[in-house]
């Protein structure tokens, strides 16, 4: 991964992000090493990689371009309730595609007045004979228009949602303008626009009033693979330092000899490996279903986005005038990264979610 990071996705990196269009190469170099595939079983046209080895493709294609990382994590997300709950035809239908990489999933949450509290969605389904019939509009939707695939959370009662799975060429599907993005910004991204679409019964995942389960027992890996993002811009930032601090030269010797700047890197480094360490203790537990993943993740989450926000804008301070150009990467890194502080759950909402957890877990002993 790092290899292929390195050869094939770095060197387009700053030309995604200036011209801020659709990662072509680093989508066509992850193609054909199958990384699309990684997630899916064998028989969905996958090669059934766990979460760990997930989180650390995503760790190393976002050290080298955080906005392709974005891309591929985002096929996995949009797939995600389908895989858990959706028919053997729905997933028969979606995900080779996905896997293959021949078709891109988006998954629509956020609306334009509702992003942190999910509970007051307006886009609704109604079921019209067999068919649904979904109308609204979704903000922020990443792999929006490139996707093939939106998986639509809808209002289908009062307190009930069901996931739908809209495919572009749907009727009465369209897409808002792209978003002008501070970073992130070779990740596409707009709203996505559903007037009276209707989509055969098929197309729901399972049970309709469930569906904001469904997408809620998926958060813990979608974030999980935030944090590996996180994680992999700070890695990447870590590394331009690194190599920058050696090679420049001030007061007669390389800038890496000073103690301050020691004490920089080493506490980058800190924040950097007990971020990773958390993150791998979150997929241990997510991985053997243990009730506590839902907080730790919401903790690696947190910390690897904190730790990568104060370790990109370290590394461009150790660049000194020439981080603030865009000759060296790590002013887009530090760009990209400050997203990942907002989206899968806004940090104080994943401060929300360890919080409650500690108090619960207190009451119980
Ligand atoms: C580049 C990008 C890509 C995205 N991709 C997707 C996508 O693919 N799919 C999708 O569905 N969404 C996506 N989003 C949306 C993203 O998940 C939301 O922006 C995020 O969840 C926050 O929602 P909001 O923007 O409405 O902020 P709000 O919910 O309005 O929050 C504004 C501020 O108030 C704080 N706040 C809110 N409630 C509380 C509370 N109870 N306690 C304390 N503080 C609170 C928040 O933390 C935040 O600081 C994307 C956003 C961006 C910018």
């Amino acid at each position: 991964m790092r290899k292929l990071a390195a050869d094939q996705i770095a060197p387009h990196a700053a030309a995604v992000d200036d011209e801020e269009r659709f990662p072509v190469e680093a989508w066509q170099a992850l193609r054909e090493a199958e990384l699309p595939g990684l997630p899916y079983d064998e028989e969905l046209g996958g090669s059934g990689g766990d979460l760990l080895s997930q989180v650390i493709a995503v760790e190393e294609v976002a050290a080298a371009c955080a906005s392709s990382a974005l891309v591929l994590l985002v096929n996995w997300a949009g797939t995600s309730t389908v895989v858990s709950h959706g028919s053997d035809d729905l997933r028969a239908e979606v995900v080779p595609g996905v896997a293959s990489g021949e078709a891109g999933a988006a998954w629509c949450m956020t609306e334009p007045t509702v992003g942190s509290d999910l509970s007051g969605i307006k886009t609704v389904a109604r079921q019209d004979g067999s068919d649904w019939v979904l109308t609204g509009q979704k903000r922020f939707i990443s792999n929006a228009p490139w996707a093939d695939w939106y998986a639509v959370l809808a209002r289908t009662g009062e307190q009930d949602f069901g996931v739908f799975m809209v495919h572009r060429d749907d009727p009465g599907v369209s897409f808002g303008p792209h978003e002008k993005k501070m970073g992130m910004r070779g990740s596409p991204t707009a709203d996505v626009v559903l007037e009276d679409t209707r989509i055969p019964a098929r197309r729901v995942v399972d049970d309709p009033k469930q569906g904001y389960r469904y997408i809620n027992a998926e958060l813990n890996v979608s974030r999980a693979l935030i944090a590996a993002q996180a994680l992999g811009i700070a890695r990447g930032a870590f590394d331009q330092a690194l190599a920058y601090t050696a090679e420049r030269e001030q007061f007669g010797q390389s800038l890496s000899r000073f103690q301050m700047v020691r004490g920089m890197v080493a506490d980058m480094a800190v924040r950097i490996e007990s971020a990773r360490a958390l993150l791998y203790d979150a997929v241990a537990l997510i991985e053997v279903g243990d009730p506590r993943a839902r907080s730790r993740v919401s903790m690696a989450k947190l910390l690897c986005s904190d730790n990568a926000m104060s370790v990109t804008t370290d590394a461009l301070q150790l660049h000194g005038g020439y981080g603030f150009t865009r000759e060296y990467p790590v002013e887009r890194m530090m760009r990209d990264v400050k997203i990942t502080q907002i989206y899968e759950g806004t940090n104080q909402i994943q401060r929300l979610v360890i919080a409650k957890d500690a108090y619960a877990r207190q009451v119980r002993s």
